[in-house]
């Protein structure tokens, strides 16, 4: 394995022991990581030394004997600011490192690519001011709903219809901070494992859907890139042969069935509601509309078995659901259930392995922070995904 992306690997596990344990103490990390004693102090000693965390006394467990030692974030390291591009909106977080929402804020976005770093930038100095912090910004994490390559390129945003933009460099040119860009599905992954219903996992698989469909692998104890940065575009896994036709170009794709634009569409052609949002579309679910009830039944055995593929390849403990699927989770799970209990393997598929997450927590509204905190904790400096 290459030498600094294992030194990267360690010290983003490191970082987020101390953070997800607050006074850990050194030894505590080397039991809990199965890292070697050296590695750890390395790693640990040039945390301290670049201000991220720092050494607190503790009292021993039993009151008596001589106090310890134990690791905390830095409460005045500085903030993280995450920004999750959307179709038409940006939505802005800013954070303490220690992953505490500090303020939010969302600005509509017209989805132009000639000034797009202009357009992602403007909302950063206002949310950072809505903190009412002076703390420093560390790093600003930047999610985006398309192929974001290992070299920071954006490959293919078929939401948008933008192809081959240099966005690292170009957000880069306009912020005094360091920025990182990364793909939105393998982000919300990240920040599911940093802040949401996956903290102490080491396998699992997200999948979210919004304007796009996206998820991320998550393997081993971090994101799985592919060859090329690519790898885990779930929302164009082919899930009906000649079928519909998906803004990727090819057909057939699960995202074709379960975007709020493809489910709109779906609606609209079959009855005489004419939902403009998701948020209406499960207000009329709840309603009891039957068309839209009909419409989400459909899509949930689209979802289900888009996943069983994916149970019986990766062998995942959990699936986790995030984004609009978590909102509509109760005319969703039905139809998910019945058809992973037909297509997954009954050996790899059973309860509890296909979760909704929590909706607002973790998940992509995070991603952005992800993003920079795994970057502000990257020994190494790459400004992409590990
Ligand atoms: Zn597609």
């Amino acid at each position: 394995m290459d030498r600094s992306f294992l030194r990267r690997f360690h010290a983003n596990s490191i970082f987020h022991r101390i953070r997800i344990q607050p006074d850990i103490s050194q030894r505590e990390i080397i039991e809990r990581t199965h890292f070697d004693k050296s590695t750890v102090s390395s790693i640990v000693n040039e945390f301290i030394e670049r201000g991220l965390v720092e050494r607190r006394a503790k009292a021993s467990a039993s009151g008596r004997g001589r106090p310890t030692e134990g690791l905390v974030i830095s409460p005045a390291s500085g903030l993280l600011v995450g920004v999750e591009v959307e179709a038409s909106k940006l939505i802005y977080v800013a954070c303490g490192l220690d992953g505490t929402v500090l303020a939010e804020q969302v600005l509509p976005f017209d989805g132009r690519l000639d000034d797009v770093e202009i357009a992602i930038t403007t909302g950063i100095d206002s949310v950072v001011s809505l903190t009412g912090s002076g703390a420093k910004v560390l790093g600003i994490g930047v999610s985006l709903p398309g192929l974001v390559a290992n070299d920071g390129k954006l490959v293919h945003v078929p939401v948008l219809g933008w192809r081959d933009v240099d966005i690292l460099g170009r957000l880069s040119q306009r912020c005094t901070a360091p920025v990182y860009v990364g793909n939105d599905g393998k982000a919300a992954a990240m920040a599911e494992h940093m802040f949401g219903a996956c903290v102490d996992m080491d396998n699992f698989i997200y999948l979210f859907s919004g304007s796009g469909v996206g998820g991320g692998l998550f393997l081993d104890g971090t994101v799985y890139k592919g060859a090329g940065g690519l790898a885990g575009e779930l929302g164009h896994v082919k899930i009906v042969p000649q079928g519909r036709f998906c803004s990727c170009g090819a057909s057939g794709c699960l995202a074709a069935y379960l975007t709020e634009s493809a489910l709109i569409e779906e609606i609209s052609r079959l009855g005489s509601v004419r939902p403009t949002s998701f948020a209406q579309i499960i207000e009329l679910a709840e309603a009891g509309e039957p068309i839209v009830l009909n419409v989400l039944e459909h899509a949930g055995e689209v979802l289900g078995s888009a996943i069983s593929s994916l149970i019986n390849i990766f062998n995942p403990p959990l699936v986790l659901l995030g984004g609009d699927l978590s909102a509509a989770k109760p005319y969703l799970s039905g139809s998910v259930d019945k058809a992973l209990r037909r297509l997954a393997h009954p050996a790899m598929y059973g309860e509890n392995i296909v979760k909704f997450a929590e909706p607002g927590i973790g998940g992509p509204r995070l991603g952005g922070i992800a993003l920079a905190l795994n970057g502000v904790t990257d020994i190494a400096g790459s400004h992409v995904l590990p």
